[in-house]
């Protein structure tokens, strides 16, 4: 995979004792999603306290900084860079106070009218500290004359147009809103506390579930806020549920494809089987002779192994990646890209030589990447290189939080497949189709975004390009 970037976590704690260890713990799981950027708030009922900084959860959050953050409810954020700066104070989650008190904001996705607010925002005199888009919130709410936060936060909400997971805290309550699409995942968890009480966390992945030992509960619906009060009593241990907007689903499909741990449950579907179903509907798509069938770690494991399955082409790794490789700081000639790559991805000569060998990888973005291991399979000795391609062509960039190319950097947008693969330079190249990928998910086409590849983009979508997370 290249290019084509993770979108950022959020993680919401309540009524939990040390909520910002559990957050913390959620945030480490989820690094995957954002590496850029990680931050905690973390409210003892009187006052909020925020840490955020550039860098690792684990680099940020020292048993020091940690134990600053003290109370029973915590949100948390980790951020993955879409543009511009790398401020501190594009980190999150958003603090700020108002009139009603104190409130801190943590959002995953993207607010694709956030410029035209922002311009009347700054019109009408309000001033921003960061490129956010989802500073844009706390004015709307700042502003709202509605007499309760919840009923501020839907004023505000009502605004705001694109993809968002946001979860808010005040000093005593937490609040959690998925956009009407339920364009980026979030999940509820329960935790059975040892004096028998209940508490909760929210997650844009549940492999921060299982860290954590919180048990799963549900997604939260496309257009649903949860309300996490004390002085509510909870409904059948539930917090209290509003429906915000009608929901219309257009969940992410790039979720599957690569940006979710495979060991997540997104969209009420396991990643990791997901992806094995992709290997094999690409199995029954592109029937292929050949001495093996090899993954380029780690994100095409999973569909290598179903494409072995439904093949009967034995599976092996013939590629081993390098999880230790961080930033590299060297000159773009082509020797350099080469070695960048195997810093990363090695072929085993011994197993390849001589060989006819599908290679399997989850996307093909501006083909630079694949043409280096198709490179290094070659140099590695072997005979024949079929590349699979788990996933449709990638023929349009994202607007809904994920950090993508433009369209002329799309190799797919702007070249035949023929064309790709003689710049690849594989033996033969195919991709899974639409109906195979949907099949894989056991989706229906019309509740998934899928306008990465097929260009159709919601009704209500603006063309406006913002910084979102
Ligand atoms: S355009 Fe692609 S990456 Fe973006 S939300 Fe839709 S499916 Fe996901």
């Amino acid at each position: 995979m290249e290019s084509w970037n993770e979108e950022c976590a959020v993680v919401g704690v309540y009524n939990v004792d040390n909520a910002s260890v559990l957050s913390y713990y959620a945030l480490f799981a989820m690094q995957h999603r954002g590496q850029e950027a990680s931050g905690i708030s973390a409210s003892n009922g009187s006052k909020i306290t925020t840490i955020k900084n550039n860098g690792l959860v684990t680099k940020i959050f020292t048993d020091r900084r940690l134990a600053k953050l003290q109370g029973r409810s915590a949100i948390g954020h980790n951020r993955y860079s879409t543009a511009g700066e790398d401020s501190i104070n594009d980190a999150q989650p958003i603090f700020a106070r108002y009139d009603l008190g104190e409130i801190a904001i943590a959002h995953n996705g993207n607010l694709t009218n956030a410029k035209e607010i922002r311009e009347g925002l700054i019109k009408e005199g309000a001033i921003f500290q960061s490129h956010l888009d989802t500073e844009n919130l706390i004015h709307l709410i700042a502003r709202s004359q509605k007499e309760h936060l919840k009923d501020r936060i839907i004023d505000a909400l009502h605004y705001v147009d694109g993809a968002y997971s946001f979860v808010f805290l005040s000093r005593s309550k937490m609040f959690v809103v998925r956009d009407r699409y339920g364009l980026r995942p979030l999940s509820l968890g329960k935790i059975h506390n040892e004096d028998g009480s209940i508490g909760y966390m929210v997650a844009s992945e549940t492999c921060a579930f299982d860290l954590a030992g919180v048990e799963f509960v549900r997604d939260i619906e496309p257009g649903e806020m949860l309300i996490f009060d004390g002085a509510y009593s909870f409904q059948n241990s539930q917090p209290q549920s509003i429906k915000v907007f009608e929901s219309s689903p257009f969940s992410c499909v790039f979720e599957y494809v690569y940006f979710a741990r495979p060991d997540s449950n997104v969209f009420g579907r396991n990643v990791y089987q997901a992806r094995k179903q992709m290997g094999i509907e690409l199995a029954k798509e592109h029937q292929i002779q050949a001495d093996m069938v090899i993954p380029v770690p780690d994100s095409g494991v999973a569909a290598a192994i179903g494409y072995s399955k439904e093949s009967g082409v034995d599976f092996e790794l013939g590629i081993i990646r390098n999880h230790y490789v961080g930033r590299t700081f060297i000159e773009p000639t082509q020797k350099m890209r080469e070695i960048k790559v195997r810093l990363k991805l090695n072929p085993i000569k011994e197993l390849i030589k001589g060989k006819s060998i599908i290679v399997i990888d989850d996307s093909v973005v501006r083909g630079t990447t694949s043409k280096q291991i198709i490179k290094i399979l070659r140099q590695a000795g072997a005979k024949q290189i079929h590349l699979l391609i788990s996933s449709p062509p990638t023929i349009s960039p994202c607007y809904y939080g994920v950090d993508t190319p433009d369209k002329e950097s799309l190799i797919c947008a702007n070249k035949s497949i023929e064309e790709v693969r003689n710049f690849i330079g594989a033996d033969s190249l195919g991709f899974l189709s639409i109906e195979g990928l949907l099949r894989s998910i056991a989706g229906d086409k019309q509740t998934f975004c899928k306008a990465c590849f097929d260009g159709k983009y919601i009704d209500t979508y603006t063309l406006t390009h913002t910084k979102g997370c």
